[in-house]
């Protein structure tokens, strides 16, 4: 289940967010000091980060700016009572990736939540994957790209989604051989090559999500 951290200072806010979302299954960690919010956001790992703006110690919009400083892309949505577009816009330009106004209601907030993780292709616990503009269909072995279904074999299918679910480490070809193929396959690793560069034709032509790792394999990114 995603992580999700929520930095803010007004404990009603916080418990009633923190028991929502635990309610739902998510794994819950809170922060009501801006100083401890960035500390933990910087040391550990969160799938969002729900950012108050108005914080003791350190602000909200201090704490996204240091957080990208620091190479940090977890995926920010700032709370902002601050019905203004300054703030908004400010909260974008420091690296935030949305926003949701207070008062929100759990549902808004789950929205916002849910959509995060789809862009971040994290629906783990969904049978449809999410990667840029295409739908992944678990169960029915589809893909779509904007409601149009792509024509992808089983084994076409099967390496996308393998990729899909170890997005960012490359895969060396014997490791896509064996989840793939299985052990008792022994013809040549090449079949690894081919089976990308129709893949690559069909969703990826200009190979700018699957990459090539030089002397590895492959990665998606
Ligand atoms: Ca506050």
């Amino acid at each position: 289940m995603a992580k999700i951290l929520i930095i803010e200072d007004e404990q009603a806010i916080q418990r009633m967010i923190e028991y929502d979302l635990s309610q739902i299954g998510y794994e819950v960690d809170s922060a009501l000091d801006g100083f401890e919010g960035y500390k933990k956001a910087s040391t550990k790992h969160y799938d969002i980060v729900l950012l108050d703006l108005m914080l003791p110690n350190m602000d909200g919009m201090e704490i996204c700016k240091k957080l990208r400083e620091e190479g940090n892309d977890v995926y920010i949505i700032m709370l902002t009572a601050l019905d203004d577009e300054y703030n908004v816009i400010k909260g974008f330009d420091v690296g935030a990736d949305d926003y949701i106004k207070k008062p929100f209601s759990p549902r808004e907030l789950l929205a916002r939540i849910k959509a995060g993780l789809r862009r971040q292709g994290l629906m783990k616990n969904d049978d449809i994957l999410y990667y840029n503009d295409l739908k992944l269909v678990q169960s029915s072995y589809e893909v779509y790209r904007n409601d149009e279904k792509i024509d992808l074999t089983l084994k076409e299918f099967e390496l996308l989604l393998y990729l899909l679910k170890n997005k960012g480490k490359a895969l060396s070809r014997d490791q896509l051989l064996t989840n793939l193929w299985g052990f008792s396959y022994d013809g040549d690793s090449r079949v690894v090559d081919v089976h990308i560069f129709k893949l690559r034709d069909k969703i990826d032509p200009d190979a700018n999500h699957i990459k090539t790792v030089r002397g590895i394999g492959y990665k998606l990114v």
